[in-house]
């Protein structure tokens, strides 16, 4: 399995084991209560909670089975949903009492997240794919406004916009670059993608898998010689490799 989603695997299996022994403690405290009320009262909890786990740790086991085989077991949706918008604040907590840094949990989300993306690629539409990048991949000193168009870009290869250009135009997606999250966001609003390949640091993938919800991101950690938000840079066989796996053909 790929070391990157194991962490938050892990983490994932360690909020359902909490959670299952919640349920059995708050029905063990209960229980004498409930048995002194009437004894249908006890089996209808005891039904109750057996059913919410029953579903639970159902539904988490599809999900966890399609992040490790990379295969669909989810039903349209519903499960991916568990992930984004459950699971990860309950990891994210987890991490902390573990002392494990939130940079961590939140780069093995991606991983997750991509594992997730490619086990439901054959129900995801590619008639509109976007690559977002941000501004920081552009050199510093290059004078040319990629954020406005791309296609201002004059291809001369010292950073890695002009192969990215060349890849999007392989594979004819969109390409954009934006300044920040708000500016991204609008650009998904008005080019209304089917799927996103994100280049971004952690905490701005995150977030973008967050917003962008329910469209698929498929995201790539950006690479920071220079430090955060500075001549930062990508690893593009990373990013030919992931749409070789979500396109399933050579590129
Ligand atoms: S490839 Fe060259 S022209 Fe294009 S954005 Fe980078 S530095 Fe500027």
């Amino acid at each position: 399995m790929n070391a990157g989603k194991r962490l938050f695997l892990s983490l994932s299996f360690v909020s359902l084991a909490i959670l299952g022994s919640g349920v059995i403690l708050l029905f063990w405290l209960v229980m004498p209560r409930l048995k002194m009320l009437a004894e249908w009262m006890f089996y209808a909890a005891a039904a109750a909670a057996a059913l919410f786990l029953l579903v639970v740790s159902g539904g988490l086991f599809l999900l966890f089975l399609s992040a490790i085989t990379e295969r669909d077991f989810l039903f349209p949706h519903g499960k991916k949903q568990v992930t984004v918008k459950v699971l990860y604040p309950i990891n994210l907590f987890l991490g902390f009492l573990l002392g494990i840094g939130r940079e961590r949990v939140g780069e093995s989300f991606v991983e997750f997240n991509n594992a997730l993306v490619r086990a439901t690629r054959k129900r995801i539409d590619l008639g509109r794919i976007m690559i977002l990048l941000p501004h920081c991949l552009q050199l510093s000193d290059c004078q040319y406004r990629v954020t406005s168009d791309i296609g201002n870009c004059r291809r001369c290869g010292k950073c890695a916009i002009s192969e990215l250009a060349e890849l999007s135009e392989k594979i004819n997606a969109r390409i954009a670059v934006a300044t920040g999250g708000t500016l991204a966001r609008r650009l998904i609003v008005e080019i209304k993608p089917t799927l996103i390949l994100a280049v971004a640091c952690e905490r701005d993938l995150v977030s973008g898998i967050l917003d962008a919800y329910p469209t698929p991101v498929y995201g790539i950690l950006n690479q920071r010689p220079h430090g955060p938000c500075n001549n930062t840079t990508v690893d593009l066989e990373k990013v030919r490799a992931g749409f070789v796996s979500l396109l399933g053909r050579e590129i």
